[in-house]
């Protein structure tokens, strides 16, 4: 049986072929034919480590395998002890490691799935003291400096690479991923940033490219003409002292060469300060950089970053841009992206929204990654939701992303849901964090929810306040009854200036030229990016721009000059506590939002105690904000206050035998992630 046969069960042609024509075509790369052009790309998921997740592991490439993706490549596995991630991280390089792989790819292979191990050696990236590089220059996002590998270490980590290769096939694997971008060791070889070596592997760019050529001649001599070694290539450093485009294409050639089957595309280092896969970044943000590459070489190219819909993919495509297309986290959010789009059924997709919070910020916190919107992810064999074999009915109020996401949930299992809503639309906080500039993907998951609540049969009743007698009529009420904006206790906070958060991102009232923001939580920081933004400034040009994204032809890692944009309010963004702003925020984003903060000129106060708001003597256009800050009294007279001072639960309806989730359970730190998880969880209980 040829495991990537295309006509193989689980993939029902119907609708989106004549939709995704390109997305859904077969493709064969050396030894392996794909049944469609969409790869899982690489993503370390927390189950790549120790050999007991391996049967999880297997499990969530499973499901992803039966959705109908064309390759699935796996987290980094690195070649030797040198290159791991993090202490006893995920690694292949004996024998035994492949033997325990054969239960993952036996299992994507069961579903008709293709599956390619990714080789990754971390370099100076490694969480670990025993890390190296090819300098012994630290990065500035890992604690511990590299040592430098000696010119005979590297000849023998290029070996390493070359066995691991060997071994991925011996595991079963169809094809290898070698990573050689995101600045991991094989990046940090190419660049001058951090190859200053003297000798055969640095000091000209024809050196520097010596070694990912070495690594991919060696592997193809032990591997013979057929098996598919994939190479991810740096498109752009997106850091300074990056390679220029021409040693890029110069590399490519090179490794056509040496012998790769084809090229998948990476953008950036992980220590570039520049976005590339946050939500903030527009979608197909880099699909230009990959059609340049395509243009230059012979081999099929990857396109990947900020591609999670069927349609932009199929557009890349149809361009001839790329010939596949590497989505990694909206396969986290949907295993079955694929089989959706091919019947028919796209608009039911659960579509990533890159908010990074259930996935990255895990990852880089060393912690298992799951996916905001869809809680299963990492969790297919224990958060199960079996069909019933009672029909119980459920009653859920509220339509925030807990209540969502517990209607949903229980109906999938067969029980009969009715949502009741207060309001006249689905959504609650999640629908105003879709105001905010560069959230516009969250919409995407009210259409999700929406479409599936439709092809469910769930009771959705909006307008409908529920009350004990409605209630009393269901086997089962949870409640999701969600928040509501606090206002704090400051005089005179009553003040017809003083605006809460829900009113400007709702847009029932505009706020002036002039604003003082109460709370620097995820909220705060979000509205100072609505009041200082201008319109247009998420067009891809324009957000090159204001980040410095150049075009990699005429600057060195693609790295210009960023162009602040001006300003459209003038904001001061307080906080009570002492501590930096933004601090609590994403890891993997936190610090864009920072920079946004500081590029758009917003003030940030810490400590400050509020003392008072009340007019402006002779001006009632105008406001005043008393602060109390180190001691000394401030005082601001803005257009507007804003409140983002957190929120209260809404627990009205709260009594002994009903469930209660989300923000109504705990308003402190509400956030999606959790209120979503719950719904689910609290639904595969029932
Ligand atoms: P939050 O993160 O809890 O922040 C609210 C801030 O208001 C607190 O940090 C607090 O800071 C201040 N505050 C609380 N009580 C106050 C009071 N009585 N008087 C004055 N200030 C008070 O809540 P949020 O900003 O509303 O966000 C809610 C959740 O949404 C977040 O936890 C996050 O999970 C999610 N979210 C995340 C993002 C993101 O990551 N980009 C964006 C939006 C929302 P001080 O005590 O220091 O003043
Ligand atoms: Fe996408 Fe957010 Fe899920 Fe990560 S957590 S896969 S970014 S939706």
């Amino acid at each position: 049986m040829n495991p990537t046969d295309p006509t193989l069960p689980g993939l029902a042609f119907d609708g989106g072929q004549a939709a995704y024509p390109h997305l859904l075509e077969p493709i064969t790369l050396g030894s392996m034919t794909l049944r469609n052009r969409v790869v899982m790309g690489s993503m370390h998921v927390g189950l790549d480590d120790r050999v007991r997740d391996l049967p999880q592991l297997a499990a969530f490439y499973a499901e992803r395998a039966r959705g109908g993706v064309g390759l699935i490549v796996t987290g980094g596995y690195s070649p030797n002890v040198r290159g791991w991630l993090t202490p006893f991280g995920s690694q292949m390089s004996t024998r035994l490691h492949a033997a325990r792989h054969r239960q993952v790819t036996d299992a994507v292979h069961a579903e008709g799935g293709a599956i390619a191990l990714q080789i990754l050696h971390a370099g100076r990236y490694g969480y670990s003291p025993l890390n190296v590089g090819a300098s012994d220059k630290k990065s500035p996002i890992t604690p511990f400096k590299p040592s430098r590998l000696s010119t005979r270490a590297v000849d023998r980590t290029a070996s390493d690479f070359a066995r691991s290769v060997v071994l991925a096939r011996k595991a079963g694997y169809d094809a290898v991923e070698i990573m050689g971008s995101e600045g991991y060791l094989i990046n940090q070889f190419l660049a001058e940033r951090t190859n200053d070596r003297t000798d055969k592997w640095g000091g000209t760019a024809d050196k520097r490219m010596r070694f990912p050529v070495e690594v991919v001649r060696r592997a193809r001599a032990l591997v013979g003409p057929d098996f598919p070694i994939i190479y991810r290539i740096s498109l752009v450093d997106l850091v300074e002292g990056g390679q220029t485009w021409e040693e890029v294409v110069e590399l490519a050639h090179r490794l056509e060469e040496a012998g790769v089957t084809s090229f998948n595309t990476g953008i950036g280092w992980h220590e570039a300060r520049i976005p590339t896969i946050i939500t903030q970044v527009p979608r197909g943000a880099w699909r230009e950089h990959t059609a340049r590459l395509k243009a230059a070489v012979s081999v099929p190219v990857s396109a990947s970053n900020r591609i999670n819909t069927p349609e932009l993919a199929e557009s890349i495509l149809a361009a001839g841009e790329a010939d596949l297309v590497s989505m990694a986290r909206p396969l986290l959010a949907d295993p079955e992206f694929v089989n959706k789009a091919a019947t028919g059924r796209a608009d039911e997709i659960n579509t990533c929204i890159a908010c990074n919070q259930a996935c990255l910020d895990h990852t880089f916190s060393n912690k298992k990654a799951s996916c905001l919107v869809n809680p299963r992810a990492g969790r297919e064999t224990t958060l199960v939701l079996a069909p019933t074999r009672v029909a119980r009915s459920v009653a859920v109020v509220g339509a925030g992303p807990a209540g969502l996401s517990a209607a949903v949930s229980a109906a999938e299992r067969g029980l009969k849901v009715t949502l009741f809503e207060r309001s006249g639309s689905l959504g609650g906080q999640f629908r105003l964090a879709m105001a905010v500039p560069g959230k516009e993907d969250f919409t995407e998951t009210l259409r999700y929810y929406t479409r599936r609540l439709e092809v469910l049969g769930v009771d959705v009743r909006l307008n409908t306040e529920a009350d004990d007698a409605a209630l009393a009529e269901f086997d089962d009420v949870i409640l999701a009854t969600g928040v509501k904006p606090r206002v704090p206790a400051i005089p005179g906070v009553e003040h017809p200036r003083v605006l809460r958060y829900d009113e400007v991102l709702s847009g029932a009232v505009v706020p002036g030229a002039t604003v003082a923001v109460i709370g620097a939580g995820g909220i705060g920081v979000d509205m100072c990016h609505w009041l200082t933004h201008n319109e247009g400034d998420q067009e891809l040009e324009t957000w090159k721009s204001y980040w410095g994204v150049g075009d990699p032809t005429l600057h060195p890692g693609g790295l210009t000059e960023p162009k602040p944009r001006p300003a459209a309010r003038q904001v001061t963004l307080l906080q009570r506590k002492t501590t930096p702003i933004g601090i609590g925020l994403g890891k993997t984003s936190g610090w864009a939002h920072r920079a946004v903060l500081k590029q758009s000129g917003v003030t940030q106060v810490s400590g400050a105690s509020y003392d008072r708001i009340s007019s402006v003597p002779g001006r009632d256009d105008l406001v005043r904000l008393e602060v109390t800050v180190d001691g000394e009294s401030r005082v601001l007279d803005v257009d507007h206050v804003v409140l983002c001072a957190g929120q209260d639960s809404v627990r009205d309806l709260v009594a002994e035998g009903r469930t209660v989730i989300g923000g109504a359970d705990v308003a402190a730190e509400l956030d999606a992630k959790r209120a979503i998880r719950q719904g689910t969880e609290v639904a595969a209980g029932l």
